[in-house]
């Protein structure tokens, strides 16, 4: 049931979320989700590649177009509850540190979600470190964040969320491992006009459309269900746990 479902969604860069969540999180916020992205950097050095060969181009003139394009990327997912941090990138690990590490659990204190989207942890983004440090971190502050022990003024600790990883861009290199599958038919032109919106990783868009109907040939397999089109995958941080095999 989605209805009522809280998520926070934490990506490295600019664009991370949109590629590899953005049709699970429009389908969560049509049916009722409530969901939070956090954009931890605009992968100005990392990401921009064709922006910086712009005559003239600066980190602030490039800046300013990742934060355009992201915007409207969000608002076209449906997304109203969006936080842009404006970290460094490659590398972003030294600026995951202890200031960052208590906003981010107060972060996820005040949303207390009961799903976390985040930067695959189970396998090794092979060319993108950034994305394995991101991972680590949020693995790491959602514990802490649940944890009585870990006191910080003004927030009330969670209870145990699931976590699910993102499908890095070179998926079998990486080591990753789909462990569910999401079909995204219902809003998938959304997410295309949404990747639209990155003029400069326009070379991402046929990468992630075809990856979304690869996914659905196997959603279809998987579950039966003839109607699902298209679909995205997650890693599973945990195993699923219930009363019944699924
Ligand atoms: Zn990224």
């Amino acid at each position: 049931m989605i209805k009522g479902k809280k998520m926070l969604v934490v990506s490295a860069h600019a664009a991370d979320y949109v590629w590899r969540s953005g049709g699970t999180i429009a389908k969560y916020i049509k049916n009722g989700a409530e969901v939070h992205v956090v954009v931890l950097s605009f992968g100005i050095r990392g990401e921009s590649n064709d922006l910086w060969k712009a005559e003239g181009a600066t980190a602030e003139s490039v800046k300013a177009i990742r934060l355009g394009e992201t915007k409207e990327a969000a608002k076209t997912l449906g997304i109203t509850n969006i936080e842009f941090w404006d970290l460094p990138d490659y590398p972003m690990e030294p600026a995951l540190n202890e200031e960052v590490r208590e906003r981010l659990i107060r972060k996820i204190r005040e949303v207390q979600p009961d799903i976390i989207l985040t930067h695959d942890k189970n396998g090794e983004d092979i060319l993108n470190p950034d994305h394995n440090a991101v991972s680590r971190f949020v693995f790491a502050c959602s514990i802490q964040s649940n944890s009585n022990g870990v006191r910080i003024e003004g927030t009330r600790t969670t209870k145990q969320m699931q976590l699910y990883g993102f499908e890095p861009h070179q998926t079998e290199l990486s080591q990753f491992v789909p462990g569910s599958l999401i079909d995204i038919s219902e809003v998938y032109d959304q997410k295309v006009a949404a990747m639209k919106c990155f003029k400069a990783q326009g070379h991402l868009i046929e990468y992630y459309t075809e990856r979304a109907f690869l996914r659905g040939n196997h959603i279809r397999r998987i579950s039966g269900n003839q109607t699902y089109r298209y679909a995205e995958s997650f890693s599973n941080f945990f195993p699923v746990a219930g009363e019944e095999l699924y």
